[in-house]
């Protein structure tokens, strides 16, 4: 595995960790690292709320990297709660479709770590519906 890859891992793994943020709000159960155009690491984790206004940890992190400034993505990582990695949502990759529209095919995701499988986010969504 290549040394982005594994730093993204121990970057996701920094923040991964289930809390109650009230009894309303839970986080931290899913982390994820993306690796930025400019090759910096950002993180988020997953927020669910009672309301339905809660988050998904790639779109999290993708949010952060937003407002550090940047807008393109190279890889995504998402770390599961048992420690698997695992493909983002639709609503995660419709985000990064609408990111960076005609380039978001080739932002490369970890499907599986263990098994070093990584596709593209053009092979997981082929045919975005703009
Ligand atoms: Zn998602």
């Amino acid at each position: 595995m290549s040394d982005i890859w594994n730093e993204m891992l121990e970057a996701a793994r920094r923040v991964q960790g289930p809390r109650e943020i009230s009894e309303r709000v839970y986080a931290g159960g899913v982390a994820a690292a993306i690796e930025s155009a400019s090759g910096r690491i950002y993180t988020g984790v997953c927020v669910d709320t009672s309301c339905t206004l809660g988050i998904c940890a790639e779109r999290n992190a993708i949010f952060n990297m937003i407002t550090n400034g940047e807008g393109e993505i190279r890889r995504v990582l998402a770390l599961m709660p048992d420690g698997t990695t695992a493909a983002p949502c639709g609503a995660c990759r419709e985000l990064m479709a609408q990111l960076m529209p005609g380039r978001y095919q080739g932002v490369e995701v970890m499907v599986d770590y263990a098994e070093g499988k990584v596709m593209t986010l053009g092979e997981l969504t082929p045919e975005w519906w703009l």
